[in-house]
C-alpha cells in the first residue's frame, strides 16, 4: 500500500522532484540487465557523475517487476515514470541487446567502458522437490505469474469455478492467489509451515473480501501432491509442531 501510494503520487505529480542530473565527468560503466538491480545501479552511478549504459536483452525495462509483479500491484505507467526519471539523470538504456548472444566482455572493453555491473536476475525457480511436482496443472509461482501478467486478457475466466492449492503464504503466494481469483477461481487455500503470528505482515495487507476466498492453513507442511481418479489434484499435508529454536539453524520442526 505504502509503495503504491508513493508511486501513484509520483506519477500524478511529475516534474516536482528536487533531484537534478549531475554533470557526467567520470568513466563509462556498462550495466547488463534493466531490472531493479541494473536500474538502481545506473541511477546511483549517474548521480555520482559516471556515464552508465544499460544493455537489456528484452524489449522493455523493469525485469521481473514488469513481467512478474501483477499490474494491480504496480502499473506499467508507474514503472515507466520511474524509468524515464532514471533516464533523465543521464542513463542510456539499450534494449534488445543480450550479453553473451549479441556482445561480449571484450566488446564492452573495446567501447571504452571502465567497469561492468552484471544484474541479470535469477530466473531459475527453486522448488521443494516434492513428489507430484511434475503433474499437469502444478505450477511454479514465477512462471505462473510471468505467463499470466499479459496473457490474462486472453482468457479472463481461465480458472472459473476452480479451487487453488498454494504452497507457501508469503507475498508472492498472495500475488498468485489474487491472480487466480481475478481469473475466476472461487477459492485459494494457502498451506504454510509458519504460524499466523509469523505471517502477520502478509495477512494485514489482505482485504476482508479476499480473506473470505483465501484460506490460510498455518503450521502445515506438504508431504506430496497426488492426482485423484477424477483428475483433481490433492495437496497431502500434515500439521507441524515447532520445537525450541535451534541455536545454530534457528527454528526447528519436531515432525
Ligand atoms: C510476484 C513477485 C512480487 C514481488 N514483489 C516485490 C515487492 O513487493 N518488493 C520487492 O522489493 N521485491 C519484490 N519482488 C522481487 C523483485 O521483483 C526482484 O527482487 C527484482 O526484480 C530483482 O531485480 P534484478 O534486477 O536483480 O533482476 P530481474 O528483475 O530479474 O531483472 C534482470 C534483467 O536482466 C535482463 N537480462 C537477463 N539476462 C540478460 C543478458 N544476458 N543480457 C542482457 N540482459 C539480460 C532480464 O531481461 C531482466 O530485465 C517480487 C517478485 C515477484 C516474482
Amino acid at each position: 500500500e505504502l509503495k503504491r501510494f508513493v508511486s501513484d503520487y509520483e506519477t500524478a505529480h511529475p516534474n516536482e522532484s528536487k533531484i537534478k542530473s549531475v554533470k557526467q565527468t567520470k568513466d563509462k560503466v556498462a550495466i547488463i540487465g534493466a531490472g531493479p538491480g541494473g536500474l538502481s545501479a545506473a541511477y546511483y552511478l549517474a548521480r555520482m557523475g559516471y556515464k552508465p549504459t544499460i544493455y537489456e536483452k528484452g524489449d522493455k525495462t523493469g525485469g521481473v517487476v514488469r513481467y512478474g509483479v501483477p499490474q494491480y500491484r504496480l502499473s506499467d505507467e508507474a514503472l515507466d515514470h520511474d524509468v524515464n526519471f532514471i533516464k533523465s539523470m543521464g542513463v542510456e538504456i539499450i534494449l534488445n541487446k543480450e550479453f553473451g548472444a549479441n556482445f561480449t566482455l571484450e566488446d564492452i572493453k573495446k567501447q571504452g567502458f571502465k567497469a561492468v555491473f552484471i544484474a541479470v536476475g535469477l530466473y531459475v525457480p527453486k522448488t521443494l522437490r516434492l513428489e507430484g511436482e511434475d503433474l499437469p496443472n502444478v505450477h511454479v509461482a514465477i512462471d505462473f505469474l510471468l505467463d499470466r501478467k499479459y496473457g490474462c486478457a486472453e482468457d479472463p475466466e481461465e480458472f472459473k469455478g476452480k479451487t487453488f492449492g498454494i504452497i507457501g503464504g508469503g507475498a508472492v503466494a498472495v500475488d498468485v492467489g489474487e491472480t487466480a481469483v481475478r481469473l475466476g477461481a472461487t477459492k485459494a487455500d494457502f498451506v504454510d509451515i509458519l504460524t499466523e503470528e509469523a505471517l502477520k505482515n502478509v495477512l494485514k495487507d489482505l482485504h476482508e473480501a479476499e480473506r473470505e476466498v483465501m484460506e490460510y492453513h498455518f503450521t502445515t507442511s506438504t508431504k506430496n501432491i497426488t492426482q485423484e481418479p477424477n483428475g483433481k489434484l490433492a495437496l497431502n499435508c500434515y500439521k507441524i509442531e515447532w520445537g525450541e529454536p535451534d541455536p545454530e539453524t534457528g527454528r526447528r520442526p519436531l515432525n
